[in-house]
C-alpha cells in the first residue's frame, strides 16, 4: 500500500504572483500625492504607533488633547502598553533573576522590552513633529521620558541578564583588523 503523495504545492505557488505587486499599495489618501507608493516599514510602523497613541488620548479619562500632553502622560502610555508586553522581566525574588535563558517557567510579569519602547518613543517623537507639534513642546523628548527609558533598560538588563549596551555597538565587520594590537593570548610560538 503506497502513500498517496500528490498535490504538488510548488506548482500552485506560481499562480498568484501577479498579486504581489499590489501589496505595497496602501489605499490611504494622504495630503501628499507624490509620496512613494509603498511606505517603508518604518513609516508604516510610525503611522500605526501614532494612531495607537491618538487612540489612547481619545480614551483617556479625563480626555486629553495632544497639545496638553506632557511627558508624564507619555509615561502613563508606556506603562499602559506593558500589559501587552511579551518580554519576561524577572522580579528580584525570582530564582531566574539575571538569567538570560531560564530553564523553567516562572510567574514573573511580561513587559514591553526596553528596545521596543526605545524605538517606539523615537517613532512617536518624529511623528509628533511631523504632525505639527513644536520640537520644544515634544512630550516624547522630555527628560522624564529619557530617564524612564534608562531606568527600564537598567532594570531589564539586570533582571534578564542581558547587557543592552553590548548589543548596541558591534565591531565593524568590514574594518581592517589593525586597530590597536591584539592581546597576546594566541601567540603560536612556532619557530
Ligand atoms: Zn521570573
Amino acid at each position: 500500500m503506497d502513500t498517496n503523495v500528490d498535490s504538488p504545492s510548488s506548482e500552485a505557488a506560481g499562480l498568484n504572483t501577479s498579486s504581489s505587486a499590489v501589496l505595497g499599495g496602501v489605499g490611504v489618501a494622504s495630503s501628499s500625492s507624490t509620496s512613494t507608493p509603498s511606505p517603508s516599514r518604518y513609516e508604516a510602523q510610525k503611522r500605526r504607533d501614532w494612531n495607537t497613541f491618538g487612540q489612547y488620548l481619545k480614551n483617556h479619562r479625563p480626555p486629553l488633547s495632544l497639545s496638553r500632553c506632557s511627558g508624564a502622560h507619555v509615561l502613563e502610555f508606556l506603562r499602559y502598553l506593558d500589559q501587552f508586553g511579551k518580554t519576561k522581566v524577572h522580579t528580584q525574588m525570582c530564582p531566574f533573576f539575571g538569567h538570560p535563558n531560564p530553564p523553567a517557567p516562572c510567574p514573573c510579569p511580561l513587559r514591553q522590552a526596553w528596545g521596543s519602547l526605545d524605538a517606539l518613543i523615537g517613532r512617536l517623537r518624529a511623528a509628533y513633529e511631523e504632525n505639527g507639534g513644536k520640537p520644544e513642546a515634544n512630550p516624547f523628548g522630555t527628560r522624564a521620558v529619557r530617564l524612564y527609558l534608562r531606568e527600564v533598560r537598567e532594570l531589564q538588563a539586570k533582571a534578564r541578564g542581558i547587557s543592552y549596551e553590548k548589543k548596541k555597538r558591534k565591531k565593524p565587520s568590514q574594518g581592517v583588523g589593525n586597530q590597536g594590537h591584539p592581546p597576546h593570548t594566541s601567540s603560536a610560538g612556532a619557530s
